[in-house]
């Protein structure tokens, strides 16, 4: 980082074979019921954002879904599922390459609806990484949910980042990186 806003200390943080490097400042929470086939870990800063890594059989994932498009579009709409979601609009979807694999990182804004305690509607911004690792048979899905939206100048550069941080499996050869 140039400006060091988005991310201060940076933590190694390591578990059933992927890597990511997190804020030092940030809470870690394994799933209990994960397992190295179907997991999640969320990772939570001082201010309540918090960054989810799931993972789970890729043959299950492509299975269900034709595209990793179609499984980030499925993705969007549990969020629309949601019961205090009004509408979901999807901001922005970008092509990356993690690990060697085609990942795609979409900016959702969720507006939600007003609810007993808020008085008014609001935008939720959330984000989310989409991958599929054939060296691990796994799919990762990594998703932002934001609580204090003020803590950081940008979350956007947070959430990507961190995912961009991602290692999902060993011996990662120059070949893979440019396939
Ligand atoms: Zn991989």
């Amino acid at each position: 980082m140039s400006d060091g806003t988005a991310i201060s200390g940076k933590e190694s943080f390591a578990l059933y074979g992927f890597h990511i490097e997190i804020p030092d400042n940030w809470r870690v929470e394994v799933n209990q019921k994960g397992t190295r086939q179907k997991g999640d870990v969320v990772f939570q800063s001082k201010g309540g954002n918090r960054i989810f890594v799931s993972w789970g059989p890729l043959d299950q994932a492509t299975r269900r879904f034709k595209t990793l498009e179609e499984h980030r579009d499925n993705s969007v709409k549990q969020i629309e599922k949601s019961p205090d979601v009004k509408a979901v609009d999807v901001r922005e979807s970008r092509e990356e390459m993690i690990g060697g694999h085609r990942a795609l990182i979409t900016h959702v804004s969720a507006s939600v609806k007003a609810g007993m305690l808020s008085k008014a509607a609001n935008d939720r911004d959330m984000w989310s990484m989409h991958f599929y690792c054939p060296n691990t048979s796994r799919y990762y899905v990594l998703y932002s949910m934001l609580r204090d939206a003020n803590e950081f100048p940008d979350f956007s550069r947070v959430f990507i980042t961190i995912s961009r941080s991602m290692t999902c499996h060993r011996g990662l050869s120059i070949e893979s990186e440019l396939q």
